[in-house]
């Protein structure tokens, strides 16, 4: 999809502040230059120091596409000692202006006319552009089988949960599977250790055949780990796609 204006740093005013988890916000941009994006793609944000010092991080897109080209949903987690996360989450206030620049990244993307079986893993934070996908898939009245296999540290930290359990809920072919590494309660229907073949193998049960694709997001080791699952799983390497945080 063509982007509507140049590739160039323009500003965003944040609209909106939505507390996710613990230590996670949604931040809703009003872009000053539309834009159209494809689910799973990012943008980049840059902060200026007043000494002209600048940070430059990369932020996934939440929203789907059918928002409009004019808004976007971010979800930034606060990392503790960072430069950048704990701007938004300690200065940034509704009405303040981000420079950003977007959109970016043609592979890791996923339009509901490719079709499917999909099949999305996400660790912590990097849930965020498959809940675009997710978003977009909803949104455009898709019925590709969708499954997401979501890891997080505790169910106060499952990013987007109740839109997740609705998406759910809804049975039309999506399937939220949950996995929750440090948690003290165990749950129904829920895991509680780390993704491995057995755990893809269940994501994947109720799809006609095999993913079509898979995408994983999240750090670099969590991202090694759930491609090592999904290659076990039987799923081909060539099937999988990658998006990785760092860390
Ligand atoms: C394509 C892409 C999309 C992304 N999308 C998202 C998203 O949707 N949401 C999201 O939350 N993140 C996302 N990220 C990650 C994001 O870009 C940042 O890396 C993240 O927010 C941390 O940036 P920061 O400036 O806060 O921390 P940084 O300053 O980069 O530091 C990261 C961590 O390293 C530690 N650290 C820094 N310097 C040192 C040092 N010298 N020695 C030891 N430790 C150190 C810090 O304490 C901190 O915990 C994405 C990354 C990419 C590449």
């Amino acid at each position: 999809m063509q982007s509507l204006a140049p590739l160039r740093w323009q500003t965003g005013t944040i609209e909106q502040i939505v507390p996710r988890t613990p230590r996670t916000r949604s931040f809703f941009l009003k872009l000053s230059e539309p834009f159209m994006y494809e689910a799973g793609q990012h943008i980049d944000v840059r902060l200026t120091a007043p000494d002209g010092y600048q940070a430059r991080r990369g932020y996934s897109i939440a929203s789907a596409p059918e928002m409009g080209p004019d808004r976007i949903e971010l979800c930034i987690e606060e990392l503790e000692g960072g430069e950048v996360s704990p701007f938004f989450h300690m200065v940034a206030e509704p009405g303040d202006t981000i420079e950003l620049r977007g959109p970016l990244g043609g592979h890791f993307i996923w339009s509901s006319e490719e079709g499917g079986p999909i099949l999305l893993i996400g660790g912590g934070s990097g849930v965020v552009p498959l809940m675009s996908m997710a978003r977009h898939r909803t949104a455009s009245g898709s019925k590709v089988p969708m499954a997401l296999l979501f890891s997080a540290r505790t169910w106060e930290d499952v990013i987007f949960r109740d839109e997740l359990l609705e998406m759910h809920g809804r049975r039309d072919g999506f399937d939220l599977v949950l996995t929750l590494t440090r948690d003290v309660d165990k749950r129904d229907g829920v895991h509680a250790r780390r993704i491995d073949s057995g755990m893809v193998m269940q994501a994947i049960d109720q799809f006609p055949a095999l993913p079509k694709r898979v995408y994983l997001c999240g750090s670099n080791g969590f991202v090694d780990a759930a491609a090592n699952a999904s290659i076990e799983a039987g799923i081909p390497a060539t099937a999988i796609r990658t998006e990785r945080y760092g860390g």
